[in-house]
């Protein structure tokens, strides 16, 4: 059994790992790199995609999946296995990265084709067979709708291999949470919050309910920039709860009886929440047991959609109040940034980062240049989640009628709108998560490989590793 990693080793993107038994060449995942992140050419793999039998899909995250296509032109002809979910979202998500990456319609929709004939799906927690020998289980890992660990064995040595993938946090709205893992031998574990521990979510509908009562209550539009992909879906589900529950109603009055739309302004957000909402068997049981009682906690009244580019324009003129949630999830393209440029210099409009902002990118340099100014607190906002910002307490837009500004296509936008960011909305486990997802597993593993983090992320994981008596081996 080798293994390499042709991705995600040193940094979070571009996921890839190549395992190399019996003659088999097994691939898992396939991800875009992103930011820094630099991908290792296909023509220096240690194999060619030709020669590649079988590839994983741990989830349809785009760092996972993103360079599928181009291991399909190079001549990838083994099958995919995933679970049921992320074989639906797959398609949809690489053709919207494929329109982005200038791919020819004819040639996107030859590769869908294929990746559609190659792909096969998979029930949780079942074990089957693969080829010589090998036998392989997927379990859930409470990242994202669909999204697995893949655990591998080689039946006559009983050697075992487990790919964590990405691994999510406890208590995410939707899915339920990351399942204990079988014993193996070796463990590729992610660890992209390895150095962090995330603010409770406990109470993340209420702080939401809070930010969103403020921000509409001088009529003022709230954007909240969201990734199209499990973020979306997350952010509706707790607007069902605040626009639909009793008890959430009495305390947000503002907020029920669809007084303030929300719109979801993106076409791939609006047809992956439909996917979403075909999968209620795949949620967890807090959302079953909402449908049952009738209510879809992923579609509310006052929930509305814009598809059309004319109507996306449409909205840009709307005055508010209104909820509008559009991509991309750091403002690096998309929707969200004409939003920003038509909406930013209003001071009663606000926007609402609930998710991580990398460097470089524009909802980073909105929170900057706001920050920048020093009327809004503490620092600690280049790392949302890091422990420090933790104590920092939740917004950071308390100080509205900012003189800050940013750079939009080289034209200077002032920020008079407030600017506000909720943690607690991380979609991977923290380094607590992580270890006790370890812990979870009935005896140790021979040997931990970390992987998708930062140095300093794996370095702080690897040391609590080896303190709790764990073999973490460098690659
Ligand atoms: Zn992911």
């Amino acid at each position: 059994m080798t293994l390499s990693h042709l991705g995600a080793k040193e940094g979070v993107t571009g996921s890839c790992h190549l395992l190399h038994v019996k003659g088999l060449n097994i691939l898992v995942d396939c991800g875009s790199f992103q930011g820094n992140d630099r991908p290792v050419p296909m023509e220096s793999w240690p194999v060619k995609p030709a020669d590649i039998h079988f590839l994983f899909v741990t989830h349809a995250h785009i760092d996972h999946i993103g360079r599928i296509p181009e291991l399909i032109q190079r001549g990838f002809q083994g099958e995919i296995l995933t679970t049921h979910p992320t074989k639906a979202l797959l398609i949809p998500m690489l053709e919207d990265a494929m329109g982005f990456s200038g791919i020819q319609e004819v040639e996107a929709t030859r590769i869908c084709k294929t990746i559609e004939k190659l792909s096969w799906r998979f029930d949780y927690g079942e074990v089957f067979d693969l080829k010589k020998g090998l036998r392989f289980k997927l379990g859930r890992a409470g990242h994202i709708l669909g999204s697995c660990f893949v655990r591998l064995e080689d039946r006559e040595t009983g050697r075992s291999v487990i790919f964590s993938g990405d691994l999510g946090a406890f208590d995410t709205p939707l899915l339920p949470d990351p399942e204990p893992p079988d014993p193996c031998d070796v463990l590729v574990l992610e660890s992209t919050y390895g150095d962090t521990l995330h603010r409770s979510r406990h109470d993340r509908v209420r702080r939401l309910g809070s930010i969103l009562s403020k921000a509409l209550s001088d009529g003022g539009k709230l954007f909240i920039p969201a990734f199209a992909l499990g973020r979306s879906q997350e952010l509706i589900y707790e607007m069902d709860r605040l626009y639909s529950d009793a008890m959430l109603q009495r305390e947000f009055p503002r907020l029920g009886g669809s007084k303030v739309p929300v719109l979801l302004d993106s076409p791939l957000g609006i047809r992956l929440t439909k996917i979403y909402s075909s999968l209620a068997p795949y949620w967890d049981r807090e959302a079953k047991d909402l449908l049952a009682r009738g209510d879809n906690p992923i579609d509310f009244n006052g929930l509305y959609t814009v598809t059309r580019h004319q109507d996306h324009n449409r909205l840009l003129e709307m005055k508010g109040p209104a909820v509008i949630i559009a991509g991309s999830g750091m403002c690096t393209g998309g929707r969200i940034v004409d939003h920003l440029r038509a909406g930013l210099e209003d001071p009663r409009n606000d926007v609402l980062f609930v998710g991580y902002q990398a460097e470089g990118t524009l909802g980073r340099r909105v929170i900057e240049s706001v920050e920048s100014i020093g009327s809004l607190g503490r620092r600690g906002v280049g790392t949302i989640e890091s422990e420090g910002a933790v104590e920092s307490g939740e917004v950071l837009g308390r100080g509205r009628k900012a003189d800050g500004y940013v750079e939009l296509d080289g034209e200077r936008v002032r920020i008079r709108a407030g600017v506000h960011v909720l943690p607690g909305y991380s979609a991977h486990a923290d380094q607590k998560g992580l270890m006790d997802w370890v812990a979870t597993m009935p005896e140790k593993p021979g040997s931990i490989r970390l992987v998708h983090g930062e140095a300093r992320a794996r370095k702080a994981l690897g040391e609590r590793l080896r303190a709790g008596g764990y073999r973490v081996v460098e690659f």
